[in-house]
């Protein structure tokens, strides 16, 4: 029987860090821990072999093609493919950034979606048949934050394509280094990230993963990332084959994305 592969992506720390842990500890097969920084992704290889568990690693960054190019050929080399995808590196602003608004909107959409895309288009290729990709999303995604009726009509049209919905994060981030994305988008990057990543989702799960303890959440969150990473565990590992195109909530309940 060929060896099973799961890969994270982000997961030097927090959340992915977390769910790496998780699936070292159920899933049987090779579980990758990569991360954009090699000697981020030592420490944290280190510090899990510490409590007795063996991920593999790789270097990948998300906004990097040629990295991305280079894990799919290792990938494609060693194994017969990928188990699990769990797509969950990202970035986000802080609260008090003081970074121009067009910064922050080219930025996280830039990350958080585009980068993501081109990590779905390089690395489904090696996809298995009946491989489990989880988007980590957030409950920003909910389409309701998007203003503009107009908009959440297009992006929840079941005729959108994934180019159609990248097209409209380009108009996003156009508009907000015009200054006049309020009225239509709202005043988040994140929600319109995250908005795109659960629309691009349709047959794929989104995991709102809770408020949890990390850098990202300026450690205000009351829940550690075990907690944070069960939810993702739950879709990865034991949701039904029949869960499709939901956003699930980190106590695994089914939200509407209205
Ligand atoms: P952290 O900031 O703790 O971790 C983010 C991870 O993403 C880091 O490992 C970071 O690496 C990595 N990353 C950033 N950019 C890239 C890149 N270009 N290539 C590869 N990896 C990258 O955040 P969390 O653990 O909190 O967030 C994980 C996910 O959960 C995100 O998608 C976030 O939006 C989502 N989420 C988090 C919530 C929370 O309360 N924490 C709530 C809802 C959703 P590096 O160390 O190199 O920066």
């Amino acid at each position: 029987m060929s060896t099973k592969v799961a890969v994270v992506t982000g997961a030097n720390k927090g959340i992915g860090f977390a769910i790496v842990r998780g699936l070292c500890k159920r899933f049987e097969g090779a579980v990758y821990l990569t991360s954009r920084s090699a000697e981020r992704g030592a420490a944290a290889v280190e510090a899990l072999q510490r409590e007795g568990l063996h991920p593999r690693y790789h270097q990948l960054d998300i906004t990097d093609t040629r990295s991305l190019e280079t894990f799919r050929d290792y990938i494609k080399k060693n194994y017969h493919g990928i188990d699990i995808l769990v797509n969950n590196a990202g970035i986000a602003f802080g609260r008090h950034a003081t970074d121009p608004v067009a910064i922050q909107a080219e930025q996280t959409i830039h990350v958080n979606y585009f980068a993501l895309v081109t990590t779905c288009d390089i690395l489904f290729p090696v996809l298995k048949n009946g491989a489990r990709v989880v988007n980590i999303s957030s409950s920003y995604a909910h389409l309701s934050n998007i203003p503009s009726q107009a908009l959440r009509d297009k992006l929840k049209d079941e005729k959108l394509t994934v180019s159609g919905l990248s097209a409209l994060m380009q108009q996003y981030v156009d508009a907000a280094k015009q200054g006049t994305h309020a009225a239509e988008w709202g005043n988040s990057s994140l929600v319109v990230a995250k908005v795109g990543v659960t629309a691009l989702n349709l047959k794929i799960n989104s995991v709102h993963p809770g408020f949890v303890d990390t850098d990202m959440s300026s450690h205000n969150g009351p829940m550690t990332i075990d907690e944070g990473a069960a939810a993702p565990l739950y879709v990865a590992l034991d949701a039904p084959d029949t869960l499709r195109g939901q956003l699930i909530w980190f106590n695994k309940d089914i939200v509407s994305w209205d």
